[in-house]
């Protein structure tokens, strides 16, 4: 049986995208998530709290939460001093973020993919002298709201730098959901394969679980998701954002793939996530419940 390893990202990635709620209800879903049996959560991230009001508590959340022994928190930082804060707070694993469309990345982060890159040693060397490992997460890696189609062979040209500087992990970010199977073979066939691949799919235009299948086919065992489908899209008002965690590991369970998901926790999870943001998440697992669930 294959395990695929799902990184649970709603905490963060949902939540950073979603109106401000309580320090309180992040640790209440964090751990409600960790008790899912999901090896992986994306925690935090340490941003400036004037550019992401979001996630201005996290040092609170990250001290509060009941950590779990089998679980593995990270965090997400965009510059230097985010990755001191993560790891003065004791984060092992950090993601750092660039952009593969010069556009996207100034709008998110106000400097060119090339200065990005040119800071990147320097936070992989602090992040590895503090005991942490350092993945590189590609934003717009499939297509970018600014410029549209984005290259493949200036994806895989990252991943090969990033590489060269002694990144662990590379993951490729559909930030705003503009990746369809072609393109995820595209970019997939393109990149260095020599250090993990993961993927960050949305679901924003119907297709984040035909993308999952695309890359699970090409060998990534790695996968972002998030509960309910939390985190909308930034750009596009209304739209929905990541793809929702309980659809993914639907899929894959019945698939035959091991994810060490519960996936009935997991639905309560998505519930307490639907109640903590205050609306209806775009989950058809949540709305309909696991398909092995007949009627009495
Ligand atoms: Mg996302």
């Amino acid at each position: 049986m294959t395990t695929i390893s799902i990184r649970e990202v709603g905490p963060r990635d949902g939540l950073q995208n979603e109106a401000p709620v309580p320090a309180a209800a992040k640790v209440e879903l964090i751990d409600a998530l960790s008790a899912t049996g999901v090896r992986r959560i994306e925690a935090v991230s340490f941003v400036h709290p004037k550019a992401i009001p979001q996630m201005a508590d996290a040092d609170e959340v990250w001290a509060k939460i009941a950590r779990d022994p089998d679980v593995r928190y990270s965090a997400l930082v965009p510059n230097v001093r985010g990755a001191e804060r993560a790891l003065a707070a004791g984060f092992t694993e950090v993601e750092v973020v660039v952009s593969a469309s010069d556009t996207h990345n100034r709008k998110n982060i106000n400097r060119s993919t090339e200065e990005s890159l040119a800071e990147l040693p320097a936070l992989i060397e602090l992040l590895h002298a503090g005991g942490a490992s350092a993945e590189l997460i590609i934003a717009t890696s499939f297509g970018c709201p600014y410029e549209g189609d984005v290259d493949p062979g200036r994806v895989a040209g990252i991943v090969e730098r990033a590489i060269g500087m002694g990144v662990d992990k590379v993951s490729f970010g559909d930030t705003t959901g503009m990746a369809t199977p072609r393109r995820v073979r595209d970019v997939l066939t393109r990149v260095a394969r020599e250090r993990p691949l993961l993927c960050h799919f949305h679901n924003t235009r119907g297709t984040g679980l035909a993308n999952i299948l695309t890359a699970l086919e090409l060998g990534v065992t790695q996968f972002d998701a998030s509960v309910g489908g939390l985190g909308g899209c930034p750009y596009a008002p209304g739209a929905t954002g990541n793809v929702a965690t309980e659809e993914v590991v639907h899929m894959l369970a019945d698939m035959g793939y091991e994810t060490g998901i519960d996936l009935d926790r997991l639905v309560e999870a998505a519930e307490l996530a639907q109640r903590i943001v205050g609306r209806e998440l775009p989950s058809g697992v949540l709305r309909a419940g696991p398909r092995y669930r007949t009627i009495a």
